[in-house]
C-alpha cells in the first residue's frame, strides 16, 4: 500500500516522504520476526499477542507525526495589563525515544518566555511538548524545536527551554548509567542577550 506520510511542523508541511507505509499486518509480522530473532516462540501463550500490542503501543508513542505544534500555539490571548513578565511552566512531563536505538528518554521541561503581546493558553505549552516528545528524537533536536516553534509563532521578546531527561540506551545497556541524566538548554532572545534575564530563569529550575 503505497501513501504519502507528511510531516507537519510551523504551519506547513515541512516534508512529504512518499513511502509504501506498511499496514498493520506488515508491522506485527515485523515483531512477531524480532521475537524471533531474540531466541523465543512468538507461538507461545504469553507471546501471541504481543506484536499487536507492541503495535498499537507504538501507535500511541509515535502519535506526534502528523500532528502541527504551530497549530496549537496560534489560539493566543492578547495580553492582559500589558503583562510582559517572564512565564514559566515548570517541569513538564514527556516520554520520547531515542532515534538511535528506539529506547525510552524520559524527563522534564522548563519552558520560560517574555511575551511581546501575545500570550498562550499555558496548557498549550505542554501540549508542544507532547507533540515534539512523540516522535523519533535527540534531546537536542527536540529542545531546540520547542524553543524555536515558540518563538516564531509567538514572536515573543525571548523564550528559554531546558530539558533534564534520562535516557534508556544509556541506563539499560550500553555503558550502564542509571544516575546520569542529560541536560540541554536553548536561550533565544531576552534570554540569550540578557544574563539577568536567563539568571532568573534558571532559578526557577531545580
Ligand atoms: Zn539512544
Amino acid at each position: 500500500m503505497s501513501s504519502t506520510v507528511r510531516v507537519l511542523e510551523h504551519g506547513r508541511v515541512l516534508k512529504r516522504i512518499e513511502t509504501s507505509k506498511p499496514d498493520r499486518a506488515e508491522v506485527e509480522s515485523a515483531f512477531r520476526t524480532i521475537i524471533r530473532w531474540t531466541g523465543d516462540d512468538p507461538d507461545r501463550d504469553g507471546l501471541v499477542d504481543t506484536p499487536a500490542r507492541v503495535a498499537r503501543a507504538f501507535e500511541e508513542y509515535f502519535a506526534g507525526y502528523g500532528q502541527d505544534p504551530a497549530l496549537i500555539l496560534q489560539k493566543t490571548f492578547e495580553v492582559i495589563e500589558g503583562y510582559d513578565e517572564m512565564i514559566v511552566l515548570r517541569g513538564i512531563r514527556f516520554e520520547s525515544h531515542c532515534e538511535h536505538h528506539l529506547a525510552p528518554i524520559t524527563g522534564r521541561v522548563w519552558v520560560a518566555y517574555i511575551p511581546r503581546g501575545r500570550v498562550v493558553g499555558i496548557s498549550k505549552l505542554a501540549r508542544v511538548v507532547e507533540v515534539y516528545a512523540k516522535r523519533l528524537q535527540i534531546q537536542e533536536k527536540m529542545t531546540a524545536q520547542i524553543a524555536n516553534t515558540i518563538e516564531e509563532i509567538l514572536n515573543p521578546q525571548g523564550v528559554g527551554v531546558i530539558i533534564k531527561a534520562t535516557h534508556h540506551c544509556m541506563s539499560a545497556r550500553g555503558v550502564h548509567q542509571p544516575d546520569t541524566d542529560l541536560v540541554t538548554s536553548r536561550m533565544l532572545g531576552c534570554f540569550r542577550d540578557n544574563a539577568l534575564t536567563r539568571h532568573e530563569f534558571l532559578t526557577m529550575v531545580e
